[in-house]
């Protein structure tokens, strides 16, 4: 600083002392001129370099910086050392907040900031999303003109945010979003968006489900509640009417089991703590035994095929397989009316392994094809039931597929038969 006033000072000083000895020499008068045109050429040049400072702080960008003499060089020296320090800021700040904007962006969650009058001061891309918002029009809008919904602006100003609001957002009816509030700051608010559809649709299954299981075991049940009631108030009933009796609850009981028994395999088959025991399975062996248990399901009333073509083995669990392929079998002999074919199938195509069950039974409507695997879905109830079905086993099978990383396939044609297969990756084979 001192060193600046000084310099300031020189052309001032030795102007004075110019002019005392132009005093001494000549006149105070010619001193006093000569005094006014130093100073006069003093403040041009300062004017000239405030002028030059003006210009340059309308764009102050260093490489703008204009070229300076004397005490002035010293200044704009200063302020490009602070300007590029500013810009170095205003880099590090940028970087920064995009740092932070690609991390909210990344969030699982709709982000989006009001301010204290609930005008949108930014949001992140998935509150984009959620609530069809644009960047260049929506900022700074009051959010309650852009979403519409009334319970989202009564809960926006009741002002209780303990509990987050479950809203479908418009123009996406599909969709269901939990909508939290946080206030902050100074009266600021944090609007946190997320999409639980899918947790619904879980939900509803799950809720489906249990409507289905209590419903399947609510039918024999009251069969049998109602035999037993009857063998209660007729003590009396006749040996053939009373056995009659106890071979139908009988039957209603087997129906449970079963039922019960489907519902523990699902569970244990969806449990992803419940791991694959893997073994190599003899394919020949499991095939063998899959179409004698088929034979006497069957009892004679069709004629069952067993045709292997592969030599190959399979890396997998035997029990699951033979699950699998046992209720492919059983469904074929179950919708397959008598004297019906049915030709089991072990070969190989295309790089795969394929099981295969053809029968020349009812068959399926092509509808009713995708929905299959789904659990307790049956074409035909009646039908179903009077079988012994459970409505669960090709679900069983979709899950063995699954964990088999194996394609469960469907052909079928209304009338005249159906092939369902499992296609397995040779990867999982052996020879
Ligand atoms: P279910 O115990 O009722 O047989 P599944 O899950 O095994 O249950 O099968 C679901 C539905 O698929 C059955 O109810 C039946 O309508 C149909 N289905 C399965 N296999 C066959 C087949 N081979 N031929 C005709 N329909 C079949």
């Amino acid at each position: 600083m001192q060193d600046f006033l000084f310099r300031l000072s020189i052309p001032v000083v030795l102007s004075t002392l110019f002019a005392l000895l132009l005093w001494g020499l000549f006149s105070a008068t010619f001193a006093l001129l000569f005094m006014l045109l130093a100073m006069l050429i003093v403040m041009a040049r300062h004017g000239r370099q405030l002028y030059k400072l003006g210009q340059w702080l309308n764009d102050a960008r260093p490489e703008t910086m204009p070229e300076a003499s004397g005490i002035w060089d010293e200044v704009f020296s200063r302020l490009y050392k602070m300007v590029k320090q500013h810009n170095q800021t205003k880099q590090d700040l940028a970087a920064e907040l995009h740092h932070i904007e690609q991390a909210t962006a990344a969030l699982p969650e709709g982000v989006v900031i009001l301010n204290e009058a609930h005008r949108i001061e930014w949001f992140n891309t998935l509150a984009r999303q959620h609530f069809n918002l644009d960047v260049e029009h929506d900022i700074m809008q009051d959010i309650t003109y852009l979403v519409r919904q009334p319970e989202f602006i009564d809960y926006l100003h009741e002002g209780d945010f303990s509990e987050p609001l479950l809203m479908v957002p418009a123009r996406h009816d599909e969709m269901t979003l939990s909508i939290k509030l946080i206030p902050y700051g100074d009266e600021k608010r944090l609007l946190i968006s997320r999409d639980i559809t899918q947790f619904k649709r879980i939900e509803t299954i799950r809720r489906d489900f249990v409507a289905n299981v209590s419903h399947e075991l609510r039918t024999p049940l009251t069969v049998v509640n109602g035999y037993v009631e009857n063998l209660l108030d007729m003590p009396d009933l006749g040996q053939e009417s009373a056995r009659r009796a106890l071979q139908l609850m009988a039957e209603q009981t087997r129906r449970m089991a079963n039922l019960v028994a489907d519902l523990l395999t699902l569970s244990r088959l969806e449990n992803e703590q419940s791991p694959l025991h893997e073994e190599l399975v003899d394919m020949r062996a499991l095939l063998n035994e899959v179409y004698q248990d088929g034979q006497s399901l069957s009892g004679g009333r069709h004629t069952l095929r067993l045709e292997i073509t592969s030599t190959s083995d399979l890396l997998g669990s035997h029990d699951e397989l033979r699950s699998a392929f046992g209720n492919l079998l059983s469904n074929a002999i179950r919708y397959t009316p008598d004297k019906g074919v049915i030709s089991l199938r072990w070969f190989e195509r295309d790089e795969h392994l394929v099981y295969s069950v053809q029968d020349s039974g009812i068959g399926i409507a092509p509808q009713h094809i995708p929905r299959l695997t789904e659990r307790f879905y049956r074409v035909d109830r009646s039908r179903s039931r009077e079988t012994g079905g459970t409505g669960l086993g090709l679900a069983i099978v979709k899950y063995i597929a699954m964990r088999h990383q194996a394609k469960l396939e469907v052909l079928s044609e209304e009338g005249k038969g159906s092939v369902f297969s499992l296609v397995f990756s040779t990867k999982r084979a052996s020879s």
